[in-house]
């Protein structure tokens, strides 16, 4: 990768140089490399991409599904060919370690391989003799140009969630990755283009705000899917809504994990804080509040300090990291500030992060594992997403409080409970606002088959990403009465 190297966009089938005024910098979070220059697109390259994906359309869709899914079988051979090449990829431009790159190529991979079920997953339904002699039938037809809109902490699975059920339901497709990580979906769509798909059915857009903007408000584009912070999902929902399109808006979290004082000591331990430490707690499933119950904060908070004092900071592609750094010098200022904010509300710091020298990487966004104990739930940091390596403490008496403080929090993207009690667990998963529930588990990442869930101010809309949930929010229903003689 060259720092001068300015990024193309994809688009009608062929590799362009974006009319936009401006570029930015492509930088690798650990070395503060410069990697290459992403171009902030202008309205009319996003023009560009929808007129070529609407000219793509019809001929798209008539194409039978059987075919379309040879494509993604075709796609899926070469993800699995460059799968180490596009893992590496994602650690030197978002910096989580290769293990976590690994894992992130194989969810995308996922993903495209449910996506190959579209001539089951898109079937309607038919009911004879609705009333006698007369059919009714329930048909799936694509709804036209897609837009897929993601963050910059998984620049390779996030737009999978997506692109490949957008397109085996007979749309075509716009993806506009974050203007901090482009290089992964470079390389995806170098993919794309050998496997011979027709002109304009994928297009790849580079930009940020601007670019955004033109997307929401393009009249061809009939569909957005984002994912990203809360106020920027917010804003998308509501300006795409109001352009008639329809809209699915993943949004920023704040993660409790409860344990019960049954909880198995050290499995629990190191679940807890691989989720709240993995990807520097750059995961919108982080866990970012362990709730200790009763005689559980004597077990844990010494247990859970040990584990988070121990992990190894490092660049990601060093095979021994068992943390990367944080995306840019900005995200490890703001996440050491509210670190302070933490101490300033009255939380003990039992371990601080910030400012550490990581030899050979002085110009890296690290932040060390860091813990705050005694938070004050009603304070800024129990209510704020970090986004880093940063995992708060509070203590309750009961399980009922335990479900109170989840319930009173304004996201609902995940909620765990530690236990060996099947009892508090069912109480547990019944009463939790929160769209992911994990019971022993840190990280409830729906699998590729399930809807990635998420409510409240984690996610506006009614449709998820992946398998059904995409498959019914990139279709349009339509329903036919027949009477025939
Ligand atoms: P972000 O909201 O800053 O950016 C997301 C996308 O929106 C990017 O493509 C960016 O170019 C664009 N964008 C940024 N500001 C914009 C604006 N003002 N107007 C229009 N478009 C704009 O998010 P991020 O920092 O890239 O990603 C981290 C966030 O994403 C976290 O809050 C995390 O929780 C969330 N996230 C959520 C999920 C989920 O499934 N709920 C998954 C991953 C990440």
């Amino acid at each position: 990768m060259r720092a001068n190297n300015q990024l193309l966009n994809y688009i009608d089938g062929e590799w362009r140089t974006a009319s936009a005024a401006d570029a930015l910098e492509v930088v690798n979070p650990a070395t503060a490399e410069v990697m290459a220059r992403v171009p902030l697109s202008s309205a009319s390259d996003v023009d560009a991409a929808a007129r070529a994906a609407n000219a793509a359309l019809a001929g798209w869709r008539r194409t039978p599904p059987t075919e379309r899914v040879q494509y993604l079988f075709r796609l899926k051979h070469l993800l699995e060919d460059h799968f180490e090449d596009l893992s590496r990829t994602i650690t030197m431009e978002c910096g989580k370690t290769l293990v976590e790159s690994r894992g992130e190529m194989r969810r995308a991979i996922d993903n495209v391989e449910v996506a190959c079920g579209i001539p089951t997953l898109m079937q309607g339904d038919v009911l004879e003799d609705v009333t006698s002699g007369i059919d009714e039938l329930m048909i799936r037809q694509p709804v036209g140009v897609c837009a897929v809109i993601a963050p910059f902490n998984f620049p390779g699975m996030i737009p999978f969630w997506f692109l490949p059920y957008v397109i085996a339901c007979g749309n075509t497709c716009i993806v506009k990755p974050s203007e901090r990580v482009p290089l992964t979906m470079q390389k995806v769509f170098r993919l794309f283009e050998q496997i011979d798909l027709p002109r304009g059915v994928v297009n790849l857009v580079n930009g940020a705000k601007d670019t955004v903007d033109a997307i929401l408000d393009h009249p061809i584009i009939q569909a957005i899917s984002f994912v990203g912070s809360t106020a920027v999902a917010k804003y998308v929902y509501a300006r795409a809504g109001a352009n008639g399109k329809r809209v699915q808006a993943a949004g920023g979290a704040k993660n409790p994990m409860i344990v019960l004082p049954d909880a198995d000591r050290e499995s629990a331990t190191r679940i807890m804080c691989e989720s709240a430490f993995g990807c520097a707690g750059q995961r919108c499933l982080a866990g970012s509040l362990v709730v200790t119950v009763g005689d559980a904060r004597r077990t844990f908070t010494e247990a859970v300090a040990e584990v988070a004092t121990a992990l190894q900071v490092g660049d990601g592609l060093d095979e021994r990291t068992q943390m990367g750094p944080v995306i840019t010098p900005q995200s490890k200022a703001r996440i050491e500030g509210l670190i302070q904010k933490g101490a300033d509300e009255g939380a003990r710091v039992l371990v601080d992060g910030r400012h550490p020298v990581i030899p050979g990487y002085e110009h890296g966004n690290f932040v060390r594992p860091t813990i705050l104990q005694d938070v004050n739930p009603a304070g800024e940091i129990a209510n704020t997403e970090i986004f880093g390596p940063v995992l708060s403490l509070i203590h309750v008496s009961t399980i009922d409080d335990a479900i109170e403080l989840v319930n009173s929090g304004r996201y609902g993207n995940m909620a765990c409970l530690f236990t060996r009690d099947g009892a508090a667990a069912r109480k547990f998963r019944y009463e939790a606002q929160a769209g992911n529930i994990g019971i022993n588990i840190g990280v409830a990442a729906p699998m590729a088959f399930f809807p990635f869930s998420g409510w409240r101010d984690s996610f506006f809309g009614t449709l998820h990403g992946q398998a059904r949930h995409a498959v019914e929010f990139f279709t349009q229903t339509k329903v036919v009465v027949e009477r025939w003689g």
